[in-house]
């Protein structure tokens, strides 16, 4: 194809189309998808950006991701797990920012016993009006999914990361005796009656454009509620990290290699937006990140309606290093509060409030 193939109407892209648009660096043509996306979010799911306050209750983990800087074996982590009185706190201040939404996020700790966490979830259905409850903590047992619901939590996040299947092999080893089926679980969470969100990272050393485009038809068919996208970063004391290094030393790239980049991310965020124009779409940490100043406004202008502020205690969160230098480590929930207000209001948007859900406009 040479010319720009058309954008059309918003969840009719062909395959070949998104793979054209990814591999695309025009300027001026990328403003037609960034308006495209734009449009689409405005008309799906409206001007509202839902925020869900982030607390990272443990960054212990039982897996070896190679991308992750607190896989089990990277021994220089020092390693925590919140109280639960600290838990709770964490959601009474996402009630007080008027955040309508909780998510829970940690590494894969079993420390985090089935009862532990029915016992917190139960705690912040009675003691806040906090309208939803969101978990990402990994691939547990289905009885640990179902004791969850039942306690409270509405909503379960877990990326598939890629759909190379060779490559999430390489990034993403099985524990022993148990192969990782994320897709499996996903169907799990929803015959449980969770919403599930997942999600992919771009710029994966060994990830083609190709293989991106075919997470993006993925998303289209699996009815999913989020749909996270960030850029790969690497992590230098990872066996990822270290072969990114490598690759980059010696201009060892696969020939469709996809980017680990700003652009690219808000590539794969503003086709995603088109071929689900329903989904909710944060704008992640990972995107601010690799734009300091302007990666969210860019995240939310280019078919994003989420964000996930985040109210781990600052001496929790910086040890929660899953990539360098994560943003607003050092900043107090405040603050990173008032950055967010700040930035919504001058791009005229609003801040949602309740939970949220699909299609919430
Ligand atoms: N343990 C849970 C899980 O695996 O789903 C939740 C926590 S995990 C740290 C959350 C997400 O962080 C992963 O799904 C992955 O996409 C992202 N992540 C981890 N390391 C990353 C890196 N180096 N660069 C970008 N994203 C990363």
């Amino acid at each position: 194809m040479t010319s720009a193939p058309p954008l059309g109407v918003a969840g009719a892209l062909s395959h070949e189309a998104i793979e054209w648009w990814l591999r695309e660096n025009d300027e001026a043509r990328l403003e037609e998808l960034w308006a495209a996306a734009d449009e689409a979010r405005r008309r799906s799911v409206g001007d509202a950006v839902h925020l869900r306050g982030l607390i990272e209750v443990s960054n212990y983990c039982v897996r070896g991701c190679t991308y992750c800087g607190i896989r089990a074996g990277n021994r220089g982590v020092e390693r925590y797990r919140v109280p639960a009185d600290v838990v709770l706190e964490c959601a009474r201040k996402a009630v007080e920012f008027g955040y309508g939404t909780l998510v829970i996020q940690a590494g894969e700790d079993y420390g985090i016993t089935q009862e532990w966490m029915t016992a917190v979830l139960r705690r912040i259905r009675s003691e806040t009006p906090v309208a939803a409850i969101t978990l990402s903590l990994g691939e547990r047992p289905d009885e640990d999914l179902a004791a969850w619901r039942e306690a409270g939590a509405d909503r379960y996040l877990l990326r598939f990361e890629t759909s190379d299947d060779e490559l999430y092999r390489h990034i993403h080893p099985d524990l022993p005796g148990k192969v990782s089926d994320r897709m499996r679980i996903l169907r799990r969470l929803q015959d449980l009656g969770y919403e599930a969100g997942t999600g992919i990272m771009v710029g994966i050393p060994g990830q083609t454009w190709a293989s991106i485009a075919a997470d993006i038809e993925l998303f289209r068919h699996m009815d999913m509620d989020m749909i996270g996208l960030g850029p790969y970063l690497p992590h230098p004391a990872t066996p990822l990290g270290r072969e990114f290094a490598r690759r980059q030393a010696e201009g060892d790239w696969p020939a469709d290699q996809s980017a680990n980049t700003e652009l690219a991310t808000c590539k794969v965020l503003a086709l995603t937006r088109l071929a689900r124009p329903d989904a909710n779409l944060p704008a992640t940490t990972a995107l601010s990140l690799v734009n300091k100043t302007g990666g969210r406004a860019h995240g939310l202008e280019r078919g994003a309606n989420v964000i996930m502020p985040n109210l781990t205690p600052p001496e929790e969160r910086e040890r929660y290093e899953i990539y360098p230098e994560k943003a607003a480590v050092h900043e107090t929930a405040e603050a990173i509060n008032e950055s967010i207000q700040k930035l919504l209001s001058s791009l005229g948007r609003t801040a949602g409030a309740g939970a949220g859900g699909r299609g919430a406009a």
